[in-house]
């Protein structure tokens, strides 16, 4: 099912291999927080300068970089790639040779694979260009973990004139070697809450003096619930989670605030667009039934990641022809956790599955995670021929 000789593709990948490990291993050395990561793209700019690529963009939405590598006639369709680089501020605590130099920073969602990843691909592609017709747009994103780099770089042109779009995101509790991915709902909406109670603040022997704002914020928290249990279709998945509860100073104090904040997820965005008057209205009824008064600021950020039918169909032949069939997993079921590349996914088509990073490697945003060398080969395989599969497919519709 692959339109060039696999063998060429993974001599190919098997030549830029060991460039695509040095450079994870430098980049899981010197991570870098989101919006920071200067050096992560200098870095990265400068291995694509020498690659080859056919064009480079640096300072894109911040410190994002975006490169082309096109293939024999200059015109045809453009599939993009992409790869987030941030870091979280989280110590690391793992003893790889290439740990991390920096105190309290770590690369501990694996974006050093996906950027190494997406390197070697670009140097894999650069080899075989001549083999494709059309356009790779390599997208190098800042500030994943704050959902905010993918619209950054949508917002300066990023996605312009783009026909689809893949990603991948390592995955730990996945043997190396495997891919997960479903169609339709990959990955939830992540929207934000910060709701403040003002009541009125007394001693607290004398409780009939106060208006309390942390029982009405207790009682906020608790009717919240019924959002999901008593709002929601049983067959539908929402998250409402109260994550944050600060109020009071002393033992004997009533305080006149309570500060509440918390997040809401959903698979659909039709729910996810009826939650904000759901919140408030539970908000404001029990704060009106506790005599205090409200505010709320209620944020969208991250929408559905919504996976494409057909983008999934090339994902899963891709995968079982580089990987067997057996390899390819289907997902039952999505996370309810959130990916900015949803937002690509509102301007293309297009794709994101997981990539095993080790059955045994311990989760996503934990001090001793890593995401290893051993993916890097399917990733790059990955990536490459699914550029490759794209664009003779797109090349023949057209
Ligand atoms: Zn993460
Ligand atoms: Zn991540």
């Amino acid at each position: 099912m692959l339109d060039e000789p696999r063998e060429i593709v993974n001599a190919t990948v098997m030549k830029v291999l060991p460039h695509a490990i040095q450079a994870r291993h430098h980049l899981h050395r010197h991570p870098e927080l989101s919006f920071h990561e200067e050096h992560t793209a200098r870095f990265i700019a400068e291995k694509l300068g020498d690659i080859g690529v056919d064009s480079l963009q640096t300072s894109v939405g911040g410190n994002g970089i975006i490169a082309t590598v096109i293939g024999k006639n200059g015109s045809g369709p453009i599939l993009a790639l992409r790869a987030d680089m941030d870091a979280l501020p989280i110590h690391e605590e793992g003893d790889v040779e290439y740990r991390s130099e920096y105190e309290g920073v770590m690369h501990a969602c694996g974006h050093d694979g996906h950027s190494a990843v997406l390197l070697g691909t670009a140097e894999a592609l650069c080899s075989l260009r001549t083999r494709f017709a059309g356009t790779v747009r390599l997208i190098f994103q800042p500030a994943e973990e704050v959902a905010a780099g993918a619209r950054a770089i949508v917002e300066e042109g990023g996605m312009k004139d783009v026909d689809g779009i893949f990603a991948l995101h390592g995955w730990p509790g996945m043997d190396v070697g495997r891919i997960g991915i479903r169609t339709g709902a990959m990955m939830a909406s992540a929207d934000t809450f910060d709701i403040t109670i003002e009541g009125r603040g007394a001693h607290a022997a004398m409780p009939h003096l106060s208006v309390d704002p942390i029982v009405a914020g207790a009682h906020v928290v608790t009717a919240l619930q019924s959002i999901v249990s008593r709002e929601t279709s049983p067959v539908d998945s929402v998250v409402v989670s109260v994550t944050q509860f600060h109020a009071g100073s002393a033992h004997n104090i009533i305080p006149a605030r309570a500060e509440l904040k918390g997040t809401v997820r959903c698979l659909t965005s039709e729910l996810r667009q009826i939650m904000p008057e759901r919140v408030e209205r539970v908000v404001a009824g029990v704060c009106s039934a506790l005599n205090a008064e409200y505010k709320i600021n209620y944020r969208f950020g991250t929408p559905v990641t919504i996976n494409d039918e057909s983008m999934v169909t090339l994902v899963r032949e891709v995968g079982s022809a580089c990987l067997g069939e057996d390899n390819v997993e289907h997902l039952e079921w999505p996370s309810l956790g959130a990916e900015d590349f949803a937002v690509y996914l509102g301007h293309a088509p297009g794709a994101m599955f997981r990539l095993g990073t080790g059955l045994a490697k311990p989760p996503l945003h934990t001090p001793t995670y890593d995401f290893g060398d051993e993916p890097l080969r399917p990733g790059i395989e990955m990536m490459t021929q699914l550029a490759l599969r794209y664009l003779a497919g797109a090349s023949i519709a057209q």
